[in-house]
């Protein structure tokens, strides 16, 4: 048995629900399934259950911080705090082609500012060598974007989160304002999703930053998974997805801090924007055909 508590957020179905097995077959002591409908979250309780696993349960949505400090202080009260922190809840755009500021403000709710609920109310009752993992995607690396500005800025290794806050109000003022630039984004569509990714994978960066503890904090590309997300289209399965979130839950050393993984379980240079890392559309448009 492994002595750890860990959580994960949106964890009902998808690439969530799959870390919580991975992590209950792993011997991982507590896994909280979290889910934003708590039916939702009680029917994926009975399918571990129906395997043999006991994951727990609580109730958790993102977007709403008195849910989220609930879970947080339910934690706290029955386990002392957590060990494991996937920030895993995500949605992604209603039209992939056009970008509206009711969407993009949808998107940036739930993937950008419900990450930073999480860290208000979980950052205080995590353990000693806690360890953080944040759901990225390849629509989350550098390479997404071409303003040079803010490449700049968000590579920069001293990064913050009011760095982060800013690329984001700068993003959602150009949507409301019909001023944003193709020329800024290597594709506009599913802009605001990756918007949203290219935030959790510097925030990771900048969450590292500024915590005071010994604590590991890491963003990942899971890969193209068969999801409800994906509407059913991708390479991998749920089960290969949760092997290298769960690599960095319990494998990888503590020292390491800071860093965008890939589905393989290798470190990618999130900085570089030059790299050919990004989501490219027409390329994920052949799986919905
Ligand atoms: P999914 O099957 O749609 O699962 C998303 C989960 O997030 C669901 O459980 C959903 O709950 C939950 N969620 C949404 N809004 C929430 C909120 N406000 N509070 C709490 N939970 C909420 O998608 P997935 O593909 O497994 O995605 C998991 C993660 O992987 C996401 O971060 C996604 O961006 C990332 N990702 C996926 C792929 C891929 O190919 N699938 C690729 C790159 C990255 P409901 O069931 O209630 O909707």
């Amino acid at each position: 048995m492994v002595n750890k508590v860990a959580l994960v957020t949106g964890s009902n179905q998808g690439i969530g629900f799959a870390i919580v097995e991975e992590l209950l077959k792993r011997g991982v002591e507590t896994v909280y399934i979290t889910a934003r409908h708590e039916q939702r979250g009680r029917d994926a309780v009975e399918k571990l259950k129906a395997k043999g696993l006991n994951p727990y349960f609580h109730q958790l949505d993102v977007t709403d911080s008195k849910s989220v400090k609930k879970c947080a202080d339910h934690i706290k009260l029955l386990h002392g705090g957590l060990d494991i922190l996937v920030n895993n809840a995500a949605i992604t755009v209603e039209n992939f082609e056009e970008t509206s500021y009711e969407d993009a403000v949808r998107v940036l709710n739930t993937n950008y500012f419900g990450i930073l609920t999480i860290q208000e109310h979980f950052f205080p009752i995590l353990k000693k060598d806690a360890r953080v993992i944040n759901i990225s995607s390849d629509c989350g690396h550098i390479s997404n974007l071409r303003n040079k500005d803010w490449i700049a800025r968000l590579t920069n290794k001293h990064v913050k989160r009011a760095d982060v806050d800013e690329f984001v109000h700068w993003f959602l003022n150009s949507v409301k304002t019909n001023t944003l630039k193709p020329e800024d984004f290597y594709q506009t569509e599913l802009l605001a999703y990756r918007i949203s990714k290219i935030t959790v994978s510097a925030l990771s960066v900048a969450q590292q930053n500024e915590i005071d503890r010994n604590i590991s904090i890491n963003s990942i590309h899971p890969g193209f998974v068969q999801t409800s997300m994906t509407l059913g289209a991708g390479i991998f399965t749920l089960e290969e997805s949760s092997k290298a979130p769960t690599y960095l839950a319990l494998d990888v050393d503590q020292s390491v801090k800071g860093q965008y993984f890939w589905f393989d379980k290798e470190i990618k240079d999130w900085r570089n924007p030059d790299l050919p890392l990004h989501c490219d559309y027409e390329w994920l448009k052949k799986y919905w055909q």
